[in-house]
């Protein structure tokens, strides 16, 4: 009878059996601090001007939105600066939309996309979605990317499409911008550099759009997810040379980013100023919980994002398991003897604290 069919009894493609689905657990739990979400809800202030914003559009809904999303382009445009207009930035429905519709415009069969490892894991599924090859280059041992690796690797590999993650999810590393000038030289295809987290790096650490001028297949990649505190609204866009964005309209469906979704992104821009000095405090309690962890004996990886990654356990999932227990949700993620936890609200993080070292004082007893 057809409730015993399986995925794997349809015409599947063969190329996706046994492929399980994206699945951070969403669990129900008090303190959640394992897809890296901003914290802080959107203002009243901000949500009432949202509310506004959409009962606006709301009168026009029998009408398909602008395919181009023109004022929205330009208004992320307007905060990216470095003199971008609207014909070099591009938005969809979050990030990961943006670059499923590179991939289906530079990969396919029989072209190859390339990532340096640990990094972000979606990359590779959406690289493998679109039927294209992946190769995964490991990173140094301290999470760094020497570019003479890098550049060994796309020699010899010659990928259609390298990804680079700064600062890297789930390391939290930034990449120097001479890194990423000299895989951009040495690359015969596109360089992505997915810049999620650029908001959250510290002072000094550079973004890749200043080499935009420089380098006419680099393409920067940002969201609406973590630092504008719109995960629930997807939005993520980028900013590259107007022949990529020509490009991008090939494979785009026709009136992708609704209506609402535009107005809503346009109206969190005009709350720049709000969002990001949330962003600086959580830059602030980022740099308190990389010491804190440090002092206590903790091994850290540098982060310029809102995440850190630490550890290292011989039995990270008897530590996630603890946390999960006190109702924590951090993430088994990244090398095995390390986990990764969001930066919460100030409270949420002394929660995390106080209940890390019972569970570590208990996990460790319980190894030795
Ligand atoms: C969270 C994250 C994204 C965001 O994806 P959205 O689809 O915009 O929510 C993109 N890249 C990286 C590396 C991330 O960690």
């Amino acid at each position: 009878m057809s409730e015993s069919l399986r995925v794997d009894d349809l015409p599947l493609r063969d190329d996706l059996r046994g492929r399980s689905p994206y699945g951070a657990p969403q669990l129900d739990v008090p303190v959640a601090l394992n897809t890296n979400e901003n914290p802080y809800p959107p203002s009243q202030r901000l949500s009432e001007a949202l509310g506004r914003a959409v009962a606006d559009v709301a009168a026009g809904l029998n009408r398909y939105p602008d395919r181009d999303a023109t004022r929205l382009r330009s208004d992320l445009a307007g905060y990216l600066g470095h003199g971008l207009d609207a014909s070099r930035v591009w938005a969809a429905n979050g990030s990961n939309e943006v670059l499923q519709q590179l991939l289906q415009a530079f990969g396919g069969p029989g072209r190859l996309a390339m990532g340096f490892d640990p990094s972000y894991s979606m990359h590779p599924v959406i690289t493998r979605v679109s039927n294209t090859e992946w190769v995964s280059v490991p990173r140094a041992d301290d999470f760094t990317l020497r570019p003479e690796d890098a550049v060994a690797a796309i020699t010899r590999h010659q990928p259609d499409i390298v990804f680079l993650t700064s600062p890297n999810n789930p390391t939290g590393t930034a990449l120097a911008l001479e890194t990423i000038d000299e895989i951009a030289r040495a690359a015969p295809g596109m360089v992505v550099v997915d810049e999620a987290y650029a908001e959250f790096r510290r002072e000094g650490a550079p973004s890749a759009l200043s080499l935009l001028p420089h380098h006419p297949r680099l393409v920067v990649t940002r969201t609406m997810s973590k630092a504008f505190a719109m995960a629930g609204a997807r939005i993520g866009y980028l900013a590259a040379h107007p022949a990529v964005i020509d490009a991008l309209q090939l494979v785009r469906l026709p009136y992708h980013l609704s209506a609402v979704t535009q107005v809503v992104a346009a109206t969190a821009v005009e709350f720049t100023d709000e969002l990001l000095s949330a962003v600086k405090q959580l830059r602030d309690e980022r740099d308190a919980l990389v010491d804190w962890l440090r002092r206590h004996g903790f091994t850290v990886a540098d982060s310029d994002a809102n995440f850190v990654l630490f550890g290292e356990f011989d039995d990270r999932g008897a530590v996630f398991q603890h946390l999960l227990d006190q109702g924590i949700l951090v993430r088994e993620v990244g090398p095995p003897q390390w986990l990764r936890v969001t930066v919460g609200t100030p409270a949420e993080m002394s929660t995390f604290r106080q209940t890390l070292l019972d569970v570590t004082g208990t996990a460790r007893g319980a190894a030795d």
